[in-house]
């Protein structure tokens, strides 16, 4: 299972009903820790020292891009897809 499919089955299983406001405190911050394993993409770079660097797309910290793929963000652990 995806971090993607886990966020849409928790959402849709725990949309509609009462909870208790720590259950659903615990909901979200679990829903915000997945939402971080799923990549975004990265939208412009600048060059720092002749090498790429992006702002992270949820923390907004500039991070080195330094291979293709997933990078993670050092600062807040987003995924960031590198293509
Ligand atoms: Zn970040």
């Amino acid at each position: 299972m995806t971090a993607e499919e886990a966020i849409q089955i928790i959402k849709f299983y725990t949309g509609n009903t009462y909870k208790p406001e720590k259950i659903q405190e615990a909901i979200n911050m679990s829903i915000k820790a997945l939402e971080r394993h799923v990549p975004k993409k990265d939208n412009f770079r600048i060059e720092i020292s002749g090498k790429p660097h992006m702002p992270c797309p949820n923390c907004g910290k500039c991070i080195e891009l330094n291979k293709n793929g997933v990078v993670y963000c050092d600062n807040c652990g987003q995924a960031i897809l590198d293509d």
